[in-house]
C-alpha cells in the first residue's frame, strides 16, 4: 500500500519534505509501518500552510485526509486552518476532553490524519494518535509550536517530543537573521509579555517569533 505523495510531487513543493520520503519505508516484520511525525516552528513559520499542502497532495494521490485542530471556540470560523499565504479549509475541532480515537471513527475510515495547532492537543490525546498510528497503521502528521511564549514547552508538543517517529523544524528567521525559536508574546504598548497564563482565550496580545538572544537583549531593554 502506497502511504505518501511521489518523491517529485513533494520535491515541488518543499524540498524539506524529502526528509519524510527518506524515512518512509521502515519495515516491521516484513510491513511497511505508518510513522507518527512532528512537524515543528516558530510562529510565522507556514506551518499551517504546510499541513494543506500536505493535505492536497495525499488527495491527489486518491487518498483521504482527517484534517483537525484542537480547539475550545464554537465562533463561526473557529474551524476554518488559515494560512497567511492564502490557503483555507474547513478541519474538524477536537475539543480538550474529546477522545480522538472514537473521533476518528465516527468521522469515518479516512487514510491519513493531519493536526494543525497540535501544541494545543492534550497529552492524553497525543498518546491516542499514537496508537492509532499502532493499531490502524494510519500515518499522523502533527504540526504545531514546540514551547510557549516563556520558552517552556507545550504539553502536547512534549509529549509529540516523546513519542513521534519523525521530529523536524520548519524554519523561520528573526529580524536578526538568526533563526527565530522564541514565540514572544507583546501587549498592546508592544512590550514582550514575559508573565501569564501559557494559553489566553480571546487576548488581544500579538506574537512574532525571534531568536533567543532578541528576545533576551529586549526584554532587558524593556526593563532600563
Ligand atoms: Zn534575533
Amino acid at each position: 500500500m502506497l502511504y505518501f505523495p511521489t518523491i517529485s510531487q513533494q520535491f515541488v513543493f518543499f524540498p524539506s519534505f524529502c526528509i519524510i520520503v527518506s524515512n518512509l519505508n521502515t519495515e516491521c516484520q516484513g510491513k511497511i509501518m505508518a510513522k507518527l511525525y512532528f512537524k515543528y516552528g516558530a510562529m510565522g513559520s507556514s506551518k499551517s500552510a504546510q499541513a494543506l499542502i500536505t493535505k492536497f497532495n495525499y488527495e491527489e494521490k486518491g487518498m483521504t485526509v482527517w484534517l483537525i485542530k484542537p480547539g475550545t471556540d464554537t465562533r463561526d470560523g473557529a474551524d476554518i486552518i488559515k494560512s497567511r499565504i492564502g490557503l483555507r479549509q474547513r478541519a474538524d475541532i477536537i475539543h480538550p476532553d474529546e477522545d480522538i480515537i472514537e473521533a476518528y471513527h465516527t468521522a469515518g475510515n479516512y487514510d491519513v490524519i493531519i493536526a494543525d495547532e497540535a501544541q494545543f492537543l492534550s497529552p492524553t490525546q497525543i498518546e491516542q494518535l499514537r496508537t492509532l498510528v499502532d493499531e490502524e497503521n494510519l500515518p499522523v502528521l502533527c504540526f504545531g509550536l514546540r514551547t510557549d511564549f516563556r520558552t517552556h514547552f507545550f504539553p502536547g508538543a512534549k509529549r509529540l517530543m516523546e513519542l513521534a517517529d519523525s521530529i523536524t523544524e520548519i524554519k523561520t528567521i528573526c529580524e536578526c537573521g538568526r533563526k527565530a525559536t522564541v514565540n514572544a508574546r507583546f501587549d498592546d504598548s508592544g512590550k514582550i509579555i514575559t508573565e501569564g497564563d501559557q494559553v489566553v482565550l480571546g487576548g488581544n496580545d500579538r506574537y512574532t517569533a525571534m531568536c533567543h538572544k532578541c528576545w533576551v537583549d529586549s526584554i532587558k531593554e524593556q526593563e532600563g
